[in-house]
């Protein structure tokens, strides 16, 4: 990167560049999960209401919705306010990675080259949880496609792997080599992967169903070649722990709902039956985006994550 223009402006133009990333992966996000479609084809989006292809000037990141006031242009069909979002996330989350990556680097070292990486990763991440939100799966385009992209990654940005511990105890040098970060990669994705799938063996013993969904196993695996085995267990946990809060939240808002639509209904309902019902809707609370968000806290902030265990297990 050329430094004679401030750090700023190019953070600022990175997280212009994901506003238009944003609005290929609302793209992804639609078809990628539904069958016979394909994301390069037809290269314009349609309304999915009226079929009015949409234009250049409909197709602004975040600004077109605002000026259209998130309706069709054609047939004023309510645009869902996740197309905006998914946009802006993703933006920010561009700008983020480059400013981590470079001045906002825990020891003042900038590294250019983690930011398209880290960047390729975050999009993955957007396309697995919204996907995950609305269909119960994550695309294998996704999943898989990270678990390539990883070695090759590793091999060519070693930086990489400057915090994953394998990597610096298999490098000659101080520095993470590329020896170094492919090893750090390929244990990142056994443990990754390995650590749910036994979970989720463990779990279909335990409870008769599966507990895990094979295409967590994957995301985790394919997480872990980024972060390394102990960036895995630290997004595992983190996914858990949120994931945990969800369906605790689910849990109570169903039990009141079903009570409160039954007492609507002139209808007694017990507290147990209540209590069912919030329990099935607290049980089908997908995996993968709170799995995704850990994935992404420890991408982009692992020092701090890691600055945290150790203050909670060393005291
Ligand atoms: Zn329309």
């Amino acid at each position: 990167m050329p430094t004679d223009l401030p750090p700023a402006f190019w953070i600022a133009w990175w997280g212009v560049f994901g506003l238009i990333v944003g609005s290929f992966l609302n793209v992804c996000i639609h078809r990628l999960p539904r069958e016979g479609q394909s994301v390069w084809h037809p290269r314009r989006s349609h309304c999915p209401k009226c079929g009015h292809q949409i234009t250049w000037r409909e197709n602004l990141p975040v600004l077109s919705w605002v000026l259209q006031r998130g309706r069709c242009a054609s047939c004023a069909w309510r645009i869902p306010w996740r197309y905006p979002l998914v946009e802006a996330l993703t933006a920010l989350l561009f700008a983020l990675a480059a400013w981590r990556a470079t001045v906002g680097a825990p020891d003042g070292q900038g590294d250019w080259a983690l930011v398209p990486v880290w960047s390729l990763v975050l999009a993955g991440l957007v396309v697995a949880t919204f996907v995950d939100f609305d269909f119960f799966e994550i695309p294998d385009e996704v999943s898989i496609g990270g678990m390539v992209v990883a070695p090759v990654a590793s091999l060519l940005v070693p930086a990489l792997h400057a915090e994953t511990w394998v990597a610096q105890r298999f490098s000659e040098g101080a520095e993470v080599d590329r020896v170094g970060a492919l090893l750090g990669c390929v244990a990142g994705m056994l443990v990754g992967g390995g650590m749910l799938l036994a979970i989720g063996k463990v779990g279909s013993r335990l409870f008769g169903r599966d507990a895990m969904g094979f295409g967590d196993v994957k995301l985790l695996a394919a997480g872990g070649g980024f972060v390394g085995p102990g960036g895995a267990a630290a997004a595992m946990m983190i996914g858990a722990i949120l994931a945990s809060v969800v369906g605790l939240l689910n849990l109570v808002r169903f039990t009141c709902f079903s009570r409160q639509r039954a007492r609507a209904r002139g209808a007694t309902k017990s507290f147990g039956r209540s209590l069912q019902s919030g329990r099935i809707a607290a049980r089908y609370i997908p995996f993968g985006p709170y799995l995704g968000i850990g994935i992404g806290i420890v991408l982009l902030d692992w020092n701090h994550v890691l600055r945290l265990l150790r203050l909670l297990l060393q005291g």
